[in-house]
């Protein structure tokens, strides 16, 4: 079920948090162990939170806006007294000594914390596959991936072992795997969420956002996730609209935007068949369609993976096995210590990603890489505050195939990268997007729309998403493979 309705239906006592949950931990104990969605399934946690919602409610209390909602979390992001590894044996073993901003607002709203999900270590990876436990296998094909890095999180709500996930997104972690597993995935412009407790991979680019079944789950979800952090100081003062407002106002009158960098050969002819689809069930509902262009995208996964790992190699420093988690045991001195505990607790993408940053970042060398990357991410937000000022939305595939094999890209990192040869524009400008799904494809795998809006239009992609949604809705199949 979704959000949404479990909601509804718990607060007016069709249902109790109790049972919710236990039918959800029912569907962890046929599917888990088949997808492994999951890093730890917080069981005790939960039940205890169900339990003090039903105690709520038979009280008489008001009850919050995601009352009884079992919602899986990234294990990127802190809950208090839980491990969080970052999908990393580096850091085994690290409990979490506050909440993230982002945690506290679920349980403020009476969410049921249900454990935290598998990823690519440090969100670092496109598949889930990087993760330094096992792989995440996708639902809808468990010989697929599910996407990544956010992969453990989608493929958890895929096959209803949680009703709505938390992801991060800094190049497309949250967009990809929604895409792979026919979700909706939001990344909200930067700044519009609080990172505070988000383990940090790249600053500039990283976001926190929903995956969700439903555009309706994603607007009620944003709606609790976004605004206004004194704790984290790149966090926007802007007030937040009502996101689940806009739901039903339709597309007529929207201008949106094909970006012609966004169809060229390489794109899988079933991917772009769907996606044109789409765009013609938008024009169908009102909204008028034209051709843009963004010059600049064809830069924008070069320049990421400078700036991003550059990012990393600074961020990642502080995993010293000295302050956080695993230590090596075979250090006989402090520069062992050092060594050996990053030498043995990160795996060889992370290790790939410090060793490209570091050198970017290198006196002699950091006017050639760094700086020219950022100059080229300037170029790259202008391309869409040029584009933003004729159209309101653009509509492009949110990945160039449809899911791939487990092992299919594992040995070759470029081609890996190139998976998300569509999501990282929007996140190097920094704006808003969307991937909602718009179509099976023969092998029966899931097609993602992405839709991307200027910063702060939240309110746009929902829209859209939302009349889509109803003129087309997505076939879901009763079962997964169990
Ligand atoms: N796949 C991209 C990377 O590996 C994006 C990851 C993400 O968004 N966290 O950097």
């Amino acid at each position: 079920m979704n959000a949404s309705s479990i909601a509804r239906d718990v607060a007016s006592g069709k249902v109790s948090a109790q049972e919710v949950l236990s039918r959800h931990l029912g569907s962890i104990r046929v599917s888990e162990p088949q997808v492994g969605a999951f890093i730890r399934v917080m069981e005790t946690e939960a039940m205890a939170m169900a339990k003090a919602v039903d105690e709520k409610r038979r009280q008489g209390a008001r009850l919050g806006r995601l009352a009884g909602v079992p919602v899986a979390l990234k294990d990127n992001l802190q809950v208090s007294g839980v491990e969080t590894t970052c999908g990393s044996r580096i850091l085994q073993g690290h409990v979490a000594a506050y909440d993230a901003a982002v945690v506290k607002r679920l349980k403020s709203e009476d969410a049921v914390l249900l454990g935290k999900t598998n990823m690519d270590e440090f969100a670092m990876g496109s598949s889930t596959e990087n993760s330094s436990f096992h792989p995440t296998k996708n639902p809808w094909n468990l010989g697929c991936v599910p996407g990544g890095s956010s992969g453990g999180s989608a493929a958890a709500v895929t096959c209803g072992m949680a009703s709505l996930a938390l992801g991060s997104d800094t190049g497309g972690s949250i967009r990809q795997p929604a895409a792979f597993c026919g979700l909706v995935g939001l990344k909200p412009s930067y700044g519009r969420v609080s990172r505070y407790g988000l383990v940090a991979f790249a600053s500039s680019l990283d976001q926190i956002g929903p995956l969700s079944r439903t555009t309706e789950d994603a607007a009620l979800a944003l709606s609790i996730l976004a605004g206004p952090d004194a704790q984290d100081s790149t966090c926007s003062k802007k007030s937040v609209p009502d996101y689940s407002a806009v739901l039903g106002q339709g597309v007529k009158g929207l201008r949106v935007g094909l970006p012609k960098e966004y169809f060229l050969p390489g794109l899988d002819a079933e991917v772009e068949g769907s996606v044109r689809g789409a765009v013609e069930v938008l024009r169908q509902l009102g909204a008028e369609i034209c051709e843009v262009s963004l010059p600049h995208t064809r830069y924008a996964v070069a320049a990421y993976y400078i700036l991003a790992p550059a990012e990393a190699s600074s961020n990642l420093a502080r995993y010293d096995g000295v302050r956080y988690g695993r230590r090596s045991p075979s250090a006989r001195n402090l520069e062992e210590l050092y060594e050996l505990s990053r030498g043995e607790g990160f795996g060889p993408e992370v290790k790939r990603r410090i060793l490209l940053g570091t050198y970017v970042l290198s006196a002699g060398y950091c006017d050639a890489y760094y700086n020219r990357a950022s100059r080229v991410r300037g170029l790259i937000r202008q391309d869409f505050k040029e584009v933003f000022k004729k159209v309101d939305l653009l509509a492009t595939p949110t990945a160039p195939t449809a899911a791939f094999r487990l092992g299919e890209k594992s040995s070759d990192p470029v081609s890996m990268y190139l998976s998300d040869v569509f999501t990282i524009p929007s996140s190097m400008a920094g704006n808003a997007s969307l991937s909602i799904p718009c179509g099976v494809n023969r092998a029966g795998l899931p097609i993602g729309l992405q839709l991307i809006a200027d910063d702060f239009q939240e309110q746009t992609l929902l829209r859209a998403a939302s009349a889509f949604e109803k003129a087309k809705p997505f076939p879901r199949p009763e079962k997964f493979s169990s």
